[in-house]
């Protein structure tokens, strides 16, 4: 392969993890480093799920990097739109578009031992070499789309909800949903404001609870202007409140008790039919699949345009979808909102470590990392978002910075210790999963639904089992006891010398 000097970091992806790596990179005074990103825009998920009345549910001042705060956003929870500029003003302000390779996806990514860098290879041709490697893509950007027979005879227009077709006009159209995750909920309501007729398609119902939202007045917005301290309070307002919810879904899911008589009053304030009632009312434990907010998923099911099937879908037809019960929902247009591979988030790029072991075939039980950053056999690469990192209760973001911090933390040690390569003791790594999988079995994830958290053996491969906080201690020790540093620079070009 040809020779090409390396950056010192190759990031992939430039969603919340890859800018957010690449401006705490900039601010700890480092330049030598690149973004690749398949997409020609920023914004990562934020950019993919463009979808009607995409929002987040966690509030906006926690939902934003601590080290990027912005005091005008615009109401409590982020809308899709204001997040993406969000994103956007954060490569303009730390100067990353220079950085950044738009319109470049990672093929295949090889260490070379012999010199300790990883050799990429994009889809777009160039060879790149990264003395350091963070996968930054997240774990929900591949569309899951079930294998339903009769797909390909659909006379009309499918599409997944994270990869929107904007040109088709719904005005007036049959449109068939299936799904009733985070993604369905927020969407169904704005299709029924248009389509002549929705036929919402649920395999199991979601708990949905009331979302507390309300735009920021300008006042409010002066003062978060004004006074950081106001911002960093309400900031810590959220995170704690938050994270007070972690003991139902970590430990005592009994606990959540409550929060599921809320969830069924709440449907019985917006759902007038007895029976549509009892059909959304979920049979397993909140938390065990993501909890749901929204405040106009319920009365759009009320519409007389809205029809909610709960019959087992048995196969598409050119013109619907076929349910077991024989009935065919006639539909001109099929949106799938039915979630992500967020067990296999790299599908098709390949990743080889030392010795030419593959990822694929290192994780072909599931995915294993330490902290959910560092993969024995893997040296110099870090994953951001990665294995049992997500959480039910909290912001991602805060986990997102915590793993940012730990490869900063990493890359400092390898400079004073003149190293070339950084990897994941074996040891270190199995005793951590050894541990978080039995955390896990206390957890409500393992009480008996299916959900994307578990991958295909049934394992929780997606969630943190703990406090977010508890995570964050961890990341904020990096040592040889856990890391195995080898080759010192100097080492290695006497080596190279004598070879
Ligand atoms: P999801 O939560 O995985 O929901 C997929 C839906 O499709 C479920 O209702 C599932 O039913 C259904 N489904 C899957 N395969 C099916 C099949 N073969 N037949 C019938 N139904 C099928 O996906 P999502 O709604 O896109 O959300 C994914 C995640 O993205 C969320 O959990 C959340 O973390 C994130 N998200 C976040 C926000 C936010 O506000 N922050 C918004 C949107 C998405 P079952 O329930 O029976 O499996």
């Amino acid at each position: 392969m040809e020779a090409v000097r390396p950056h010192r970091v190759v990031i992939i992806g430039a969603g919340f993890a890859g800018i957010g790596m690449a401006i705490r990179l900039k601010q700890a005074g480092e330049d030598n480093f690149l973004i690749i990103e398949r997409a020609d825009k920023v914004g990562g998920t934020w950019r993919d799920n463009s979808y009607p009345g995409c929002a987040c549910d966690i509030p906006s001042h926690l939902y934003s990097f601590s080290f990027v705060p912005k005091a005008d956003w615009s109401r409590r929870y982020p809308t899709q739109s204001e997040i993406e500029e969000y994103l956007d003003s954060c490569v303009e302000r730390y100067d990353l578009r220079v950085h950044l390779s738009l319109g470049v996806g990672l093929k295949t990514a090889r260490f070379d031992e012999a010199v300790r860098v990883w050799r990429l290879v994009t889809d777009t041709g160039p060879v790149l070499a990264a003395r350091i490697m963070v996968l930054a893509m997240g774990a929900l950007h591949r569309p899951a789309i079930p294998s339903f027979s009769g797909l390909a005879e659909f006379r009309g227009n499918a599409f997944h909800s994270a990869r929107w077709d904007h040109a088709i006009d719904l005005q007036g159209k049959e449109v068939a949903i299936i799904g009733t995750g985070a993604s369905a909920i927020q969407f169904t309501p704005r299709v029924a404001d248009c389509a002549s007729r929705v036929v919402l398609f649920q395999r199991t119902p979601p708990w949905v609870l009331p979302k507390h939202d309300a735009s920021y007045g300008a006042g409010q917005v002066w003062a978060l202007r004004h006074v950081p301290l106001l911002r960093r309070a309400l900031r810590a307002w959220h995170y704690i409140s938050h994270e007070l919810r972690a003991p139902a879904f970590i430990r005592f899911p009994a606990l959540a008790a409550g929060a599921e008589r809320r969830a069924r009053s709440h449907a019985k304030r917006q759902v007038d039919n007895v029976s549509l009632r009892e059909q959304l009312t979920p049979a397993d434990r909140i938390g065990c699949k993501r909890v749901l907010l929204s405040n106009d998923y319920f009365p759009c099911l009320n519409r007389s345009n809205v029809q909610l099937v709960t019959s087992q879908i048995a196969s598409i037809t050119p013109h619907g979808v076929r349910t077991t019960d024989g009935v065919e929902h006639r539909a001109n247009v099929l949106i799938f909102a039915t979630g992500f591979h967020a067990t296999e988030p790299f599908g098709e790029i390949e990743v080889f470590g030392r010795g030419g072991i593959s990822l694929a075939d290192a994780w072909h039980d599931g995915m294993r990392a330490r902290l959910g950053l560092a993969v024995a056999e893997f040296p110099n690469l870090f994953i951001l978002g990665g294995p049992n990192t997500g959480l039910g209760h909290n912001s991602v973001v805060f986990m997102l910075e915590a793993q940012i911090g730990h490869v900063l933390r990493c890359l400092r040690l390898m400079r004073r210790r003149n190293t070339l390569a950084i990897e994941v003791r074996a040891e270190v790594q199995a005793a951590f999963n050894t541990k978080l999988d039995r955390w896990m079995q206390r957890t409500v994830w393992l009480t008996g639904c299916r959900s994307w958290y578990l991958d295909r053996n049934g394992r929780n491969a997606t969630l943190w089992p703990g406090f977010s906080f508890g995570y964050r201690l961890r990341t904020l020790w990096v040592s040889a006891r856990h890391y195995r540093l080898s080759v010192s620079a100097g080492k290695l070009r006497r080596l190279r010398r004598i070879a």
